[in-house]
């Protein structure tokens, strides 16, 4: 009988809603995955309680009173866990040489440093954290070329074009492919009328209607600013141009997106909306393993309908792709405008059309710079969360528990 050494995964955000997916699918496969390091930012007795079901090499979290209370939490346990913290043990437990596949789904900008270790490293990187492309994407996507890592897309829309697409698939043109069309469900305000957007509640904002994920790309779909980075993150991942790429707006969340080709097919991959298919199959790509998702019924569920973006409705979107047309630090800018300002929806410190205005007016008043290298990207970020914090100030007056003005993720 064929048999071979469980793979070495580190998950990156383990206790976060993709996080905890990705146990899910690895928990399925023992004979072929085994989890070596898991990381938290502050969930402590979450993080405790997967260390005890996982018996992970490393568990990593953001400072050192956490250590500490990792540390006290796992004392009678007998594992094989040793408790780091801060950034560099990120990266270091990202590149480790005994780890095969890499899960990067820390959330936001927080993520790009361990992101782009796994890549320099050669690994198997699997990408939920689109931040960390859509704020350095040049510079991510030389990291990748210059390393032997293999990127594999997450995000469901990315995973679909990618299974779409033929592999590898470095030239769109060279393809037959004639454009991309990126899928996105409108959120929960797809229908609100424009002036009750005003009283809308984070909670509200977090109540998708069809997909349960993290509070802040669940802001990102209510304002589509998810998939205004997603757009980004598109052209990067797949070489495309922002003229390649079609946002459509499909309410069920069943077609993941589509490639459409010169001879008139279009592609589609369909599922049931669970982040577990585009994880197991980016884990075992270009085998397929059971992920626990059932089976799409296309009968039960009917229909399937597909509209225009309104674009008044969702400045997000444009906002989004003037910064990929601008190029150099303005996908940098917007995205770190948008995670100040949805932090701030989040804090109740900002009416929900307010995360548009913050940053649309960040971005008209900073300067584009290019991206020469990481430090050039650490600087943008910076300088556009300072400005997101002065122009919450100059619209909405002062605001209470912002993380200004020091970035809260280098
Ligand atoms: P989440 O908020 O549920 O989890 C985030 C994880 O990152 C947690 O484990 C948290 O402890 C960790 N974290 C947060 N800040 C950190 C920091 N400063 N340093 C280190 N770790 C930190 O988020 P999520 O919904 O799982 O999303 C994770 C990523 O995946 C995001 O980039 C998101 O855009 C992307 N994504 C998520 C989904 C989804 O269905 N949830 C779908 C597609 C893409
Ligand atoms: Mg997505």
């Amino acid at each position: 009988m064929h048999s071979t050494i469980p793979q070495p995964v580190c998950v990156l955000g383990s206790t976060g809603s993709i996080g905890v997916s990705t146990l899910d699918v690895l928990a399925r496969h023992p004979d072929k995955y085994s989890v070596f390091a898991l990381t938290a930012r502050d969930r402590v007795e979450e993080l405790a309680q997967q260390c005890r079901k996982y018996a992970p090499r490393y568990a990593v979290v953001l400072d050192e009173q956490k250590a500490q209370q990792l540390q006290l939490a796992l004392r009678n346990e007998d594992l094989p866990t040793e408790v780091l913290w801060g950034v560099d043990a990120l990266c270091r437990v990202a590149s480790d040489t005994e780890v095969a596949v890499v899960m990067a789904a820390i959330v936001g900008a927080a993520g790009l440093q361990p992101t782009l270790a796994a890549v320099r490293a050669g690994k198997k990187v699997l990408l939920a954290n689109k931040e960390s492309l859509v704020m350095a994407g040049p510079l991510f996507m030389a990291a990748l070329a210059g390393s032997d890592a293999q990127l594999l897309p997450i995000d469901s829309e990315h995973n679909a074009i990618f299974q779409c697409l033929p592999y590898p698939c470095d030239d769109l043109r060279q393809a037959g492919v004639e454009r991309i069309l990126l899928t996105g469900s409108g959120g929960p305000f797809r229908t609100t009328a424009l002036e009750a957007l005003d009283n809308v509640t984070p909670d509200e904002a977090c109540n998708h209607p069809n997909w349960s994920m993290g509070r802040k790309i669940s802001v990102d779909s209510a304002t589509m600013m998810n998939k205004g980075l997603e757009f980004i993150e598109a052209c990067y991942l797949f070489h495309a141009t922002p003229a390649d790429i079609q946002v459509v707006v499909h309410p069920q969340s069943i077609v993941h997106s589509m490639v459409q080709y010169r001879d008139g097919s279009l592609l589609a991959q369909m599922g049931n909306p669970d982040m577990r298919t585009p994880i197991a199959h980016a884990l075992a790509f270009p085998e397929r393993i059971d992920s626990g998702v059932s089976a799409l019924d296309l009968i039960t569920q009917g229909r399937l309908d597909f509209e225009a973006p309104d674009e008044a409705r969702f400045p997000c979107l444009r906002l989004a792709r003037e910064a990929m047309e601008a190029g150099g630090s303005a996908p940098t800018v917007l995205n770190a405008a948008n995670e100040i300002a949805v932090d701030a929806f989040l804090g109740g410190d900002l009416p929900f059309p307010g995360i548009a205005r913050v940053i649309e007016k960040v971005m008209k008043t900073t300067p584009v710079v290019e991206l020469t290298d990481l430090d050039a990207v650490e600087l943008a970020d910076r300088i556009a969360r300072e400005r997101a914090c002065e122009v919450l100030e100059e619209l909405y007056g002062t605001h209470k528990g912002m993380p200004c003005p020091q970035s809260r993720s280098m």
